[in-house]
């Protein structure tokens, strides 16, 4: 069996560090690429949005790669997502490739639906839920540990001093963690990592913005669809921070390790803008904006797919929030067509927007001093 699994972010580091545990065999998706879109969009409903044909173009891509076993996302609530793994099966069996398609839902949702969603993809020794769960932990404490590292190189690449050290010290410090295996190596590797990112020569006494991001999570996540906008925004002088990630969505119970708000707190901000679930990432998005503009956050960027549902409901929902709490937000709609100059325009008037503000401000806050 050589399974394969979408890209997402940190995602392949989860699938490469519990493959690793389960001995089972791997094929690495290759990265998104315009070849990628051509295929799925060219196989995918032309209403369908973004994730499905980028994921059924990688599927063939890595198909043609010798992968065998191909593992999807379930999901739940108002959301198509949860059709797609069926869908991409239809349509890469009528395209007559062959193959098993096994489609995971996610622990989130409850670790006894995830466990029989995974049975078939484990050796026999693996089957058992206590030695699963026990593996399931340390990948989890693990893929915690990337994001929150990655959550500081964002925080860290608007203000260093010497281009590219962030990077550096993040492709090192990940190193460290993936070779962790048991809790107390993950812990010390975790501690080294953490120092090799302190590494990192900045200058604080440099202005710097502060934006964060939200919205869908493929597209947030997934750098070829975002346009890179970390390394843009960091290139920028910018300080940016993420409300979505992988650790998030994969630990259960709605703690949020990593963006640091419970789902309870999120929908809590949310509320006085949107009251319900609308599926997908759309309260995440209505929420995390609210903290985020009540922690004074300079911008917001608003990434969704064309054709997103969830993502239009929030859309909507976004313009009342910027009105009434004083931020800018940029919503990016994504799809195939997209082009990298108009959004790179859009994203430098933001800023342009943003740094106005921020010198308006100080202004008045002067002249009030003065008077
Ligand atoms: S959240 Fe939006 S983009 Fe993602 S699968 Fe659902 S409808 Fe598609």
């Amino acid at each position: 069996m050589k399974i394969a699994v979408p890209r997402m972010g940190n995602l392949s580091l989860i699938i490469r560090d519990l493959a690793w545990r389960l001995g089972l065999e791997t094929v690495e998706t290759p990265v998104f690429s315009e070849e990628t879109m051509e295929i799925g969009s060219a196989l995918a409903p032309e209403f369908a949005c973004l994730p499905l044909k980028a994921v059924l173009g990688s599927f063939v891509q890595v198909l043609e790669l010798g992968a065998d076993t191909l593992v999807t996302g379930g999901g739940h609530g108002p959301c198509r997502f949860g059709y797609y793994g069926e869908i991409q099966r239809r349509i890469l069996e009528r395209e007559g490739k062959s193959f098993r398609m096994v489609v995971l839902e996610p622990p989130s949702v409850g670790i006894k639906a995830f466990h029989d969603s995974l049975r078939s993809l484990l050796p026999r020794e693996h089957v058992r839920l206590g030695v699963l769960l026990n593996e399931l932990a340390r990948t989890m404490s693990k893929v915690v540990v990337f994001d929150k590292l990655e959550k500081r190189a964002m925080a860290l690449r608007g203000l260093e001093t010497e281009p590219g050290a962030t990077d550096e010290a993040l492709a090192e410090a990940q190193g460290i963690v993936s070779g962790a295996y048991t809790r107390k190596e993950i812990e010390v590797a975790r501690l080294e990592a953490e120092e090799r990112m302190r590494q990192v020569p900045v200058d604080n006494a440099r202005p710097y913005l502060r934006v964060g991001l939200v919205g869908e999570i493929f597209v947030v996540l997934e750098p070829f669809f975002n346009f890179d906008i970390e390394h843009w925004m960091g290139r920028r002088g910018v300080v940016v921070e993420r409300a979505v990630n992988i650790a998030d969505t994969v630990v259960p119970m709605g703690r949020n390790p990593v963006f640091g708000y419970t789902e309870q707190a999120v929908a809590q901000a949310a509320e006085p803008y949107l009251s319900h679930e609308v599926g997908g990432d759309g309260l995440l998005t209505v929420g995390a904006s609210v903290i985020f503009a009540r922690r004074g956050f300079d911008a917001i960027v608003h990434f969704l797919p064309f054709t997103c549902m969830p993502e239009v409901i929030a859309k909507g929902v976004l313009s009342r929030v910027a009105a009434e709490l004083d931020v800018p937000i940029l919503s990016l709609s994504i799809d195939e067509q997209t082009g990298r100059a108009g959004v790179e325009t859009r994203l430098e008037a933001l800023l342009d927007l943003a740094w106005s503000k921020r010198k308006f401000v100080r202004g008045l806050a002067e002249s009030r001093a003065r008077a």
